[in-house]
This record gives structure tokens, C-alpha cells and sequence, in this order.
């Protein structure tokens, strides 16, 4: 009756708004990139890691862009756990970001529809082009060498020799 009276749909968007905010404070330190867990065989034919399930590793490998390149670097355990925290953070950080612009965007439709005018903002992003791997996965177990660095050689655990402590033979 009042054409005051604010639409249900946009209260809900509203309501989305405000708790996509309250989760956005929750969030800790971040991190661009990506955590790989990586598993390696060896050149030695009587190496443990000629069975599948015993290759080296894990070893992990942070990959993220520098101008425009991918930069892979290998972390001990200790770091990747950080790391592993901070680009979760990041993705939290940024699937947030997103819905609150989609929600803004459509609360914006809404409205100006309401006054029977078009929202004059931006097109919605086009689905960007996927590159050879989804920086939105950490995928486990990748055999792929050097599956994300591709202007540098595969990378290789350094020293690979067994430590006297695992599976000497
Ligand atoms: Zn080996």
C-alpha cells in the first residue's frame, strides 16, 4: 500500500549485505597464491618411490604471480601451514568481496526498477578465461612437474638423497 514500504527482496538482500560484512571482519591476514602439495619419484630404480606410494614428499610449493609471471617456491612444513591459513583467508576474503558487489548490484537494480529507471553500473564480469589450473583448488597429490612455472625448469627437490633417518636401504 505505501510505496514506502521496502520490498521483501530487497530486505533480504539487505540482510545478505550485512552478513556477508560481519564475516568479512572475521577474517585474518591474507595471502595471493597458491599451495601445492607435491609428491616426486627419483632417478634411483631401487628408490622407494618407484612405488607410487612411497614417492618423496610431501613438499610444498607456493605459486603466485610477479608481474605477470608465475613464481613457484618450495616451503618447509611449518611455512606452508601459515601459508596454507592465509590463502584460505584470501579466498575467504575474496568469494566475500564478490558476493557483496553481486549483491550490491542486484539491491541497485531493485531500487532504480522501483523508480522505474535502469541501474547504470558496470556489466557483470565475464567468466575470466581459466588458465591451465583453478587458483581456487589446492589440488593434492600433483604429479604434473613443473605444472604451473612454465618459463621455469620442473622443479626438484634439492639434494635428493634419502635421509639416513626414512627407508634407508
Ligand atoms: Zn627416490
Amino acid at each position: 500500500m505505501t510505496e514506502r514500504r521496502q520490498p521483501a527482496g530487497l530486505e533480504r538482500l539487505r540482510a545478505d549485505y550485512e552478513a556477508a560484512k560481519a564475516r568479512l571482519a572475521e577474517i585474518g591476514f591474507t595471502c595471493e597464491g597458491s599451495l601445492i602439495e607435491r609428491y616426486t619419484s627419483c632417478k634411483n630404480p631401487n628408490c622407494r618411490c618407484q612405488d607410487p606410494d612411497q614417492r618423496h614428499g610431501p613438499y610444498w610449493q607456493l605459486s603466485c604471480k610477479h608481474a605477470g609471471t608465475t613464481v613457484s617456491r618450495v616451503l618447509s612444513a611449518e611455512d606452508a601451514a601459515r601459508y596454507q591459513e592465509w590463502i584460505a583467508n584470501r579466498r575467504r576474503l575474496d568469494a566475500t568481496l564478490k558476493e557483496m558487489n553481486d549483491l550490491s548490484r542486484q539491491a541497485g537494480e531493485y531500487i532504480l526498477a522501483g523508480q522505474r529507471r535502469p541501474f547504470h553500473g558496470p556489466e557483470p564480469p565475464a567468466q575470466p578465461a581459466r588458465t591451465t589450473q583453478n587458483p581456487g583448488i589446492s589440488p593434492r597429490h600433483v604429479d604434473i612437474p613443473g605444472f604451473c612455472a612454465p618459463s621455469r625448469p620442473p622443479l626438484r627437490p634439492k639434494n635428493h638423497v634419502l635421509p639416513g633417518t626414512s627407508y634407508s636401504s
